[in-house]
Order: C-alpha cells, then sequence, then structure tokens
C-alpha cells in the first residue's frame, strides 16, 4: 500500500495496470471504517491489484477533476480506464471485494478467496447496533473498564444521524445538527477505547453462543450481547413504491427534501415523523400535502399546531396512498378517501413516507420473546428473555422512542452489566 500525490497520479494510476486508490480526508469517521478493511484486503490482492492512497484536502484539484465529491471515495483503474463503479460512504468489505474480484480472471479470484483465513476474537461484551442506545451502552462499558466492540451494519448514528434538527435533547440550548449529534456521541464512545466494527455484513448471530460472524471471516466471542439495532422504516406497500424508492419516493427528509426547492411534495403519514420533518420540507418546497388515514392528525400537540398553521402545507384527513406511477418527471400518487372510497389522482415532484418503524430483528426474530408488534421484551435491567441478552433502544418494547429513551435503556443494560460483571 502506498500514498501518493497528484504529480504522481498519471505514473502511478493512468500508466499502471490494476490500481485502487482512496481518496480520504482527515477528521473522517467512514474513512477510519475503511482504513483497517484496505490495508487488510491489500495484504490479500496486493499482487495483483496495486492498492494507493492520496490525500483528498492536499490534492483537491485532482479530486475535483475526477469528481470526487465525498470522503472517502474508492475508484478502481484497468490499463489507465476507470472500472468497476465507484464506492463512497460507508463502504463495505463485500463491496470491495465485488469490485475486486471483478477486475481478475476467476481461477485467480479462486486461488486469492481460499487465501482468507477466518479470525476469532473475545470480548467481554458485543453490542450490535450504534445508534444513540448501542453508543451510551458501549460509553457506560467502556469507562466501567469493560471491553466493548459495536457492531453496526452502516456507520455510526443510526436514526439522528439522517434527522435535520434535534431540539429535545437536554443539555443543548440551540436545536443539534443530528449529524453532528450523532457525531459526537459516536467519538466520545470511540476516544473511550471502544472498538468499532461498522459498515460491516452481519453472517451469523447465534444469541446462545454470544457469537457474531461478520463478513464470512470474521467470529467474534463475547460473555454478553445487547441488541440496539433500532427500527426500519414501514412500506406502505402501494404499487410502484418500491420501484420509484430512491427515484422520487423518499423515507428522508434531512437526506432529499433539498432537491424540490420550490416544487410541489406530499408526505404520507400523520405522526410525530410525518409532522415534524413536513415542517422541515416546507423550508424547500412550494405545497406540501399530508395525506394520512385518520380524521386527526397523531402527531405532538406542538407539531401539530405548527403544521397546521403553515399555508404551505395542506391535509387530506382519512385518505390512503393506493399506487404511485412515474409520468414523466412527476410522480402521480393515487390516493383513496377511506369513507367514501372516492379516489383521485395528485401529481407531484416527489413523495416522502414517514408510517412508522418496524423493529430489525431479522437475524433473531425467532430466539427472543417478542410483543405483539415483534419488539423485544424486556425487564427493568434490559435483559430479554435469553440468559446474558439484553436489548435497548427503539427495537425494544416500550410506548416511546426517543433519543433520550434509547441512550437511557443503553445505560440501564450497561450499569445492569458492569454490577453482573463485578
Ligand atoms: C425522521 C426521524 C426523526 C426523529 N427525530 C427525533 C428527535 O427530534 N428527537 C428524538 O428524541 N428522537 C427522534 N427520532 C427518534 C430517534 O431517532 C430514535 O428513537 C433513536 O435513534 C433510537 O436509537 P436506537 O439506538 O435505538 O436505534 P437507531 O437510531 O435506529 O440505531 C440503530 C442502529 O443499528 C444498526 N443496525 C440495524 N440492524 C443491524 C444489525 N442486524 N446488526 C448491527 N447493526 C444493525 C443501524 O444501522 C443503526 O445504526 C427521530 C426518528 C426519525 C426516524
Amino acid at each position: 500500500m502506498k500514498e501518493i500525490n497528484s504529480a504522481e497520479f498519471e505514473k502511478e494510476v493512468l500508466q499502471a495496470d490494476k490500481v485502487i486508490l482512496d481518496f480520504y480526508s482527515t477528521e473522517c469517521p467512514p474513512c477510519e471504517a475503511l482504513a483497517s478493511k484496505f490495508e487488510d484486503l491489500s495484504k490479500l490482492y496486493g499482487n495483483d491489484v496495486t492498492f494507493l492512497k492520496i490525500f483528498r484536502q492536499q490534492n483537491r484539484e485532482l479530486a475535483d477533476k475526477l469528481g470526487v465529491k465525498s470522503s472517502p471515495t474508492l475508484l478502481f483503474f484497468n490499463k489507465g480506464q476507470e472500472v468497476a463503479g465507484r464506492l463512497t460512504g460507508g463502504i463495505k468489505r463485500s463491496d470491495i471485494i465485488r469490485n475486486l474480484d471483478s477486475m481478475l480472471p476467476a481461477e485467480r479470484v479462486t486461488e486469492i478467496r481460499s487465501r482468507i483465513r477466518s479470525t476469532v476474537s473475545e470480548f467481554d461484551v458485543i453490542i450490535l447496533g450504534a445508534g444513540p442506545g448501542g453508543l451510551t451502552a458501549g460509553l457506560y462499558l467502556c469507562q466501567s473498564k469493560i471491553n466493548t466492540v459495536l457492531i453496526d451494519i452502516a456507520l455510526p448514528g443510526g436514526h439522528v444521524s439522517t434527522t435535520h434538527e434535534v431540539s429535545n435533547y437536554p443539555g443543548f440550548i440551540e436545536p443539534q445538527a443530528g449529524y453532528m449529534l450523532s457525531h459526537n456521541m459516536s467519538e466520545q464512545t470511540k476516544l473511550c477505547g471502544t472498538i468499532y466494527k461498522v459498515a460491516v455484513d452481519i453472517t451469523r448471530v447465534d444469541l446462545e453462543k454470544k457469537e457474531v460472524v461478520i463478513d464470512e471471516y470474521e467470529t467474534i466471542k463475547a460473555k454478553r450481547i445487547i441488541i440496539a439495532t433500532g427500527t426500519t422504516p414501514n412500506l406502505t406497500g402501494a404499487p410502484g413504491e418500491k420501484e420509484l424508492k430512491g427515484k422520487g419516493i423518499s423515507y428522508c427528509a434531512t437526506c432529499d427534501a433539498k432537491y424540490y426547492n420550490d416544487k410541489e411534495v406530499i408526505v404520507i403519514g400523520g405522526g410525530n415523523s410525518a409532522v415534524e420533518e413536513s415542517e422541515y420540507i416546507t423550508r424547500f418546497v412550494k405545497k406540501l400535502t399530508i395525506v394520512h388515514q385518520f380524521d386527526k392528525l397523531t402527531a405532538n400537540k406542538q407539531a401539530q399546531d405548527k403544521v397546521l398553521k403553515n399555508p404551505k402545507i395542506n391535509i387530506m384527513f382519512e385518505s390512503e396512498p393506493r399506487a404511485f406511477i412515474r409520468e414523466g418527471d412527476k410522480i402521480v400518487t393515487e390516493v383513496e378517501n377511506v369513507k367514501t372510497k372516492i379516489k383521485q389522482k395528485i401529481a407531484s415532484d416527489g413523495v416522502f413516507i414517514f408510517i412508522g418503524m418496524k423493529p430489525n430483528i431479522d437475524l433473531f426474530r425467532d430466539k427472543l420473546e417478542l410483543d405483539q408488534w415483534g419488539y423485544i421484551k424486556t425487564d427493568e435491567d434490559m435483559r430479554t428473555s435469553i440468559r446474558g441478552v439484553y436489548a435497548v433502544g427503539d427495537v425494544i418494547s416500550k410506548k416511546y422512542r426517543q433519543i433520550t429513551t434509547a441512550v437511557s435503556d443503553g445505560t440501564i443494560a450497561a450499569m445492569a452489566i458492569s454490577k453482573e460483571m463485578e
């Protein structure tokens, strides 16, 4: 593995055979998450592909010329031609391997794969999920000198990292940008010494044995497991939703509202998320229509008051989406009044869906006691029905799902574990 600069790009990349080039930055958590995977893979693939790193901040002109807009970005070159598709953000080991393999003959790939050795490491506690619940548990455990590993399929932060503003997390007078709040939580836990394995594939979880296999070959064992895997947004299930997801249908206002400047959008839902995010989206759009299945909004009163007074927002009560259809630049939402059964078509530039969440428990669904909605049941110390397995945050059965309640659960689980391990 070698570090290059812009002056060396021509010789080291364009005139070379097979190259993987990592544009990285400092103070960049996803770059840190990538570094160990990059180094590890350079040992495996280094005879066939040259592994290069380039510091983006000091080589801005080249980055701009190549259209590199975020760090880290991995580019793949074969005889001077860019190939295999760029990788950016929380880059998984499996994605890099897929791209590297696509540059090599099949028999060589088989030979390299045969050299991959399984590894086993041991910790006191494994935390699955690095949202506020998992990060807080990690912080408390680390401060109690309990050897802890935090594993996440994405980058740390959970839902907070994509929430545009958080105004109800105590300790801050002004509303905090969600990505900043989650960044600070994550850095605090990491600086304490908790080990991070993020942007990984979870191959297998054995709650009884307290074993997690990541990226196929890495087994992590522990004495306790904390499940902090949170929730995923529900889909409406209406035809066209899956096809238009990311192509006009969005589940994240922070991520996508800015692309609807002076446009018209529809929001499906009427709970806290739908109402709060609608208020935010109106910073950009000229008109927003909320489609809500009940005759009243179900969000808290303060949030309701804001949207009801907002002149850009129109609300269709007792209505549900029946289909989403792309027509040119527009998305046509077929909306049915659940009482009258009358259907109408509303054209908009985009649709945001905020209709609740489902718990992320697919890897351990059958083994834990769950409530009727599929959330994990715990006792007051966050213990689940399996000995030594705890669960915290939005994934557990409870009434209120907030950052503060996730943080509280994480604290309780960590303190209970610390006590047990004394
Ligand atoms: C749009 C929106 C706005 C919100 N606004 C606010 C607000 O203003 N104030 C407030 O208090 N709350 C707000 N909330 C709620 C708050 O974000 C959640 O209650 C909180 O993030 C829950 O934390 P958590 O750690 O339980 O889960 P999450 O934040 O969901 O984090 C779960 C983590 O687990 C990871 N994961 C998932 N599956 C696996 C797996 N199999 N293995 C390993 N890792 C996995 C995910 O990648 C994620 O990082 C909002 C939620 C949304 C969706």
